[in-house]
């Protein structure tokens, strides 16, 4: 790509005086190279000095590789504290680089042509314009690059506070079966035993086996995620989401309710998936402070979209708060970040689904979460 941004702007320079052409190549050689490394540098100057050749071996064409020769090495030297550098200094970096080309530039075209003061305020405002617009690019891409920085962290920081908060929860969890297990256990240590030993045995495993799941789902939850996208069934998905959030629904007095439908395909990545769909039920849950009943169906619709339905008895929310949903740090909650639901949009969002939310204060939520079949 900057390639092919070189040879347009070595196609189409500004011409003044005798046959002297003033472009930005240096643009597209100097990110290429920053951002590209080595090979990328050394490729773009091949490039230029290959196309500057097809314009015939003239004074132009030694003053091009003459500056290349002299400016080349230095952005290589810069790019390597350029790679690991922040923000604001890759930006001083970039500057300063455009501005030593543009020098080089300007010294030779003054050696090897005649010096004259009308050329050289030609080719001081090219200066100008060309650190300019080297400012303003390299402000544009790292700014782009820092916000997409902190969206992946974001997401993380989420993550990790729901692991968190759930960990507790988990760990309760699993200590019920395995004293269910040590109760059963002990009783097979009494030298009288009833005839009932073998289903002591077979509950015990129940028991080790239900442990084992959990620890299985809450390990696969935290795991961060290879962000590939895969074929997967969304019942199975939800399934997996309900034993995970299993625990959590018992501490707050909650009943899961599901009608899962077989076989509904979408091409997504699970643990994003997972993630948000725990995050929306969590609110769900932690909308009925006094218990109720939360209903997750999984339907397949007409015009090509899997409907996963999450509908609670909650608090609910007015039309007002709606609308807030999914902006950051939006929360009613005391302890809450206001988080989860921004998260689950862009998830859902990242899937090219949509979510529908109806809500009607003290009656509770509906959450309709639209993602393309596939089949
Ligand atoms: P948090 O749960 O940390 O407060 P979220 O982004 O998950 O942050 O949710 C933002 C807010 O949206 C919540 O504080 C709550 O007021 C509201 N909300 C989300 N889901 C529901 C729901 N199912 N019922 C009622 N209110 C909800
Ligand atoms: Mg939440």
């Amino acid at each position: 790509m900057w390639g092919i941004t070189i040879i347009a702007c070595m196609s189409f320079p500004v011409v003044f005086g005798q046959n002297a052409r003033l472009e930005l190549r240096i643009i597209p050689l100097l990110f290429g190279t920053l951002y590209g490394g080595f090979l990328s540098g050394i490729f773009l100057s091949a490039l230029i000095i290959l196309y500057r050749l097809y314009f015939g071996i003239d004074i132009g064409f030694y003053n091009t590789v003459l500056v290349l020769l002299f400016s080349l090495p230095v952005i290589l030297y810069f790019q390597k504290s350029f790679a690991s550098s922040k923000k604001d200094l890759r930006v001083k970096i970039a500057v300063g680089l455009s501005f030593y080309y543009c020098f080089i530039g300007l010294t030779f075209f003054g050696i090897l042509r005649d010096f004259s003061i009308d050329y050289l305020k030609v080719q001081i405002i090219h200066l100008i314009f060309a650190v300019v617009v080297t400012w303003f690019f390299a402000m544009l891409e790292e700014t782009i690059r820092e916000i997409h920085q902190l969206r992946l962290e974001l997401h993380n920081s989420e993550k990790i506070r729901v692991i968190s908060e759930l960990t507790s929860v988990f760990a309760h969890e699993i200590r019920n079966p395995l004293q269910v297990t040590r109760g059963f256990l002990q009783l097979l240590n009494e030298p009288d035993l009833p005839d009932q030993k073998k289903e002591y045995i077979q509950i015990s495993l129940e028991e080790l086996d239900r442990a084992n799941e959990i620890i299985n789902d809450f390990l696969s939850f935290g795991k961060p995620s290879i962000y590939n996208n895969e074929r997967i069934d969304v019942g199975y998905q939800l399934q997996r989401v309900v034993n995970i959030i299993q625990s959590y629904t018992l501490n707050h007095n909650v009943e899961i309710k599901t009608d899962i439908l077989a076989n509904c395909w979408i091409y997504a990545n699970p643990q994003k998936l997972n993630q948000s769909l725990i995050n929306i039920l969590k609110n769900a849950i932690e909308s009925m402070p006094n218990g109720g009943i939360v209903w997750i169906t999984c339907t397949s619709t007409n015009d090509g979209y899997i409907n996963i339905n999450i509908k609670d008895q909650g608090i609910g929310m007015t039309k007002k708060q709606i609308d807030m949903l999914g902006s950051p740090y939006y929360s009613l909650k005391e302890s809450g970040t206001g988080l989860g639901m921004m998260v689950s949009f862009q998830i859902v969002r990242s899937f090219k689904g949509k979510i529908q939310v109806n809500s009607e204060k003290d009656i509770g939520t509906e959450f309709i979460i639209l993602l393309p079949k596939i089949t």
